[in-house]
Order: C-alpha cells, then structure tokens, then sequence
C-alpha cells in the first residue's frame, strides 16, 4: 500500500516530536507501506519568519517571502529524514521542487499545476521512505513559491493524487474532526466520518484543522484523506464522498474564526458603480472580503459593512481612505470574530438560524452581522464573546449529545 503521511507543526515542533514522528514512520514501514511523509515547519516557525521579515520592511517582496517561509519546512523535512536513517532506514529529503511539484507566479498563495512524480516514483521503487517539504513548489520562471497558510495540507492531497496512493492521512495534535474545536468545548465529540463538502464548509468557515483548499483538492481527486493525531493511535476521521449520516444530521459542527476584522462605511454615495469600485480595489490588493451587508438607501447614501481578515485589517484601512470624497465615515474593528454554525440538514429544516439567534440573545451577545447559506448560518460578534457562543451554540444543538 502507498501512504502519504502529513506531520503538521505541532507533531514536529521540537526534536523529541521528530522523533516520536519517525518512530510512527518506522512502524508503518515494518508494516510494508511505502511511504511519502510531508512535513510542515515547526510550530511557530513560519510566524518567526515572517516575523524577521517585517522588522526589515512592513511590506516585503512577496519572492523574498517565499525564499524564506519555505525554509522552515527544509529543516524539518531533512531532520526526519536523518532521524530516519539513523534508525536504519533508507529515507531521502526532497523540496517542493525535488518533489517535482509546480505552481503558478502568485508568490505567498500559488496554486499548484502540476507535479511530476517521476523522480519520487524512482526512489520509492528503491525502497525508499521520501520525506518532502510541505507548503511549497516552484514557478516557471524556477523562483521557489509557497501555497498559502496551512498549505502543507495541500502538499499532502496533491501528492496523494499524483502517486495514486491509497490513502492520505494528516496527523496533528488532534485525533480527527469534532463537532467544534474540542480545545474550546472538551464535550465537542469526534466525527467517524464526514463528507468533503460539509468538511469543506468547516474548514473555509475557519476550523483550521484542514487547509481549505486541501479538502476541495481531496474531494476533486477523489482522495481517501483521514484525520489522526501523531500522540496516539486513536483511530482517526474519514474524510469522503457524501456520507449517509449527513442526510439526518441538521447541525453537524460549530466553528469559530477569529481572524476576522469588521469594517464599516458610513454615508456611502448610494450611485451605481460605487460597491464595485471599492471592492475591485480590495480584490486587486488581493484581500479576501468575507461578509458583506448593505442597508437600503436613505436620503442619497447607505451604510455598507465587510470583514476582512485581520492581517489585511491595516490594508484595507489605506485603501478605503482613498474613497474619502465618497464616504462620510469609517470605522474599524480587530476585536470580533465569527462563529458558524453548519449543516447540510438545514437545507430542508426551518429553524435552525432563529435558535442561534435566540441563545446568543439568551446569553447576551450581540450580533453585528449575520449571513446564511443553504447549508451555514454565520455571525459577526464580539470577539471576547466568541469561545461563549461556540459552547452555547454546541449545547443548543445538542452536539454533546
Ligand atoms: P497542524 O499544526 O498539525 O497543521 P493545526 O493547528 O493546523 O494542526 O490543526 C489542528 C487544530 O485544529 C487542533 O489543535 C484544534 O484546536 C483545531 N480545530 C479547530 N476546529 C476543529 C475541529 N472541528 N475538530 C478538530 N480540531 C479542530
Ligand atoms: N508552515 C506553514 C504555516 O505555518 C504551512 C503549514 O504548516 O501547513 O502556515
Ligand atoms: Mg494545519
């Protein structure tokens, strides 16, 4: 059987951890798997860099970024791979670009196109245990490239797709995908299986446990992705095709996001074209707008309301002062955050957003913004609020149940 195995920050934050993760890979490979590992970079790691980075200039070249952000997950990638062969075993580092993987120009979140797996393919059939460097690939032009936050995730997907490999499992600190965060509400219970769409839903809404755009990658390749804790042998979620179990499920998970930023315009001329200049100007800065509201127009202007992400929260501000002429006034907050609530069985079942709004009322929170989908009900709160609303939320819905 060939298995991608994905080792996230947290499993390989310090050398004892490289350890422990080279032992697990010691004993899949005794078991006669061949094996990809992807690795991330320590945990914290890709946060100092970035961190260096900006002592030097608040706004550093994205090649350069990438220059850097794609070492931490070198070190890591050639640690395990020493680790493994002082075990005696026969394992070989590679780089996204070893590993044959290329992407787009979009330096920071480049989109893999391709990957090439001749030369993993050729170690593998010498007995070797190929260890790869996650969250990275190279361009056209041969500039290294990284994919976006929590993109050692899609390292690992796309890999599996482009080895056929029989399964792909990711490993962290938890041991698979609960019904919210189980570090905010320990009652949270583990999911056996789950389909990549509500997966999909869980992890674009915030629940960092999976890369978004691995799971949409998994779903698309028609990956066998399973979500394991490299601290115990626990078995861990399937994550697939639509499972039966969602059909009767009205709310299957809560999530909390507390990377966003809200921000609101005041007295905007109400005049065709206005919305999609100042959103055009956002997309071209590449700043990912999440909820939208506008009010209906009063007296020739309206009120108009995002969130942003809140590393982009300062950007957004530069940009929407260029629009002074136009708005009467802006206001800006960091301290919100959003929780979700999600379910494909809300599609057939009123209801579902009136509860969450009666016990976020019930426990006094107020909600800033609200929007709904099909199968998602979100809102904008207070963020010293939010760790709150996701357990209220949880009970309300009898997750814990
Ligand atoms: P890694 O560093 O290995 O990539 P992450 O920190 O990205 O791991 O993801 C694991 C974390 O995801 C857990 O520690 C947990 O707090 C968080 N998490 C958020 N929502 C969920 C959920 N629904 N189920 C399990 N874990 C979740
Ligand atoms: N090290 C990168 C990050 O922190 C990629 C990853 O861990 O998946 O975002
Ligand atoms: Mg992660």
């Amino acid at each position: 059987m060939l298995v991608v195995h994905k080792y996230g920050g947290t499993s390989v934050a310090d050398l004892t951890r490289i350890e422990n993760v080279a032992n697990r890979v010691a004993k899949a490979r005794d078991a006669g798997d061949d094996i990809i590992v992807v690795v991330s970079a320590m945990s914290g790691e890709t946060n100092k860099l970035m961190d260096y980075a900006t002592h030097f200039s608040a706004n550093p070249a994205k090649k350069e970024m990438d220059m850097l952000l794609s070492s931490g997950e070198r070190v890591t990638a050639a640690l395990l791979s020493i680790a493994l062969q002082s075990k005696g075993l026969d394992a070989v580092a590679m780089t996204g670009r070893q590993a044959g993987i290329v992407t787009d120009n979009a330096h920071t979140y480049a989109r893999i196109e391709s990957i090439d797996p001749r030369a993993m393919q050729t170690e593998i059939a010498k007995g070797k245990i190929v260890v790869v460097a996650g969250f990275q690939g190279i361009n056209k032009d041969g500039s290294v490239t990284t994919l976006g936050r929590g993109g050692s995730d899609l390292s690992a997907v796309a890999l599996a797709g482009a080895l056929h490999a029989d399964k792909c499992e990711i490993y962290s600190d938890v041991d698979g995908i609960y019904t919210t965060d189980p570090r905010i509400e320990p009652k949270a219970k583990k999911l056996d299986t789950i389909s990549y769409d509500e997966m999909l839903e869980l992890s674009s809404l915030g629940a960092k446990v999976l890369q978004n755009r691995s799971v949409e990658l998994a779903k698309k390749l028609n990956v066998k992705l399973y979500a394991k804790s490299s601290f115990s042998d626990n078995e861990g979620t399937l994550i697939t095709q639509e499972s039966n179990r969602m059909e009767e499920v009205l709310v299957s998970g809560i999530v909390l996001d507390k990377n966003q930023a809200r921000v609101t315009l005041r007295g905007v001329a109400d005049r065709p074209g206005i919305a999609a200049e100042i959103f055009t100007m956002l997309a071209e800065a590449h700043i990912n707008v999440d909820m939208i509201i506008q009010n209906m127009s009063e007296k020739g202007s309206t009120n108009l309301g995002f969130t942003v992400p809140q590393s982009e929260h300062e950007n957004a501000k530069k940009l929407m002062a260029t629009f002074d002429h136009d708005i009467a006034g802006m206001d800006f907050d960091e301290h919100v955050c959003k929780v979700s609530v999600v379910g494909v069985g809300m599609k057939s079942h009123a209801g579902v957003a009136a509860t969450a709004f009666t016990v976020l009322a019930q426990n006094d929170i107020n909600i800033q913004m609200i929007s709904t989908s099909e199968i998602k009900v979100s809102m904008v709160i207070d963020e010293k609020y939010g760790e709150l609303a996701i357990r209220t939320l949880h009970s309300a819905y009898e997750l814990d149940k």
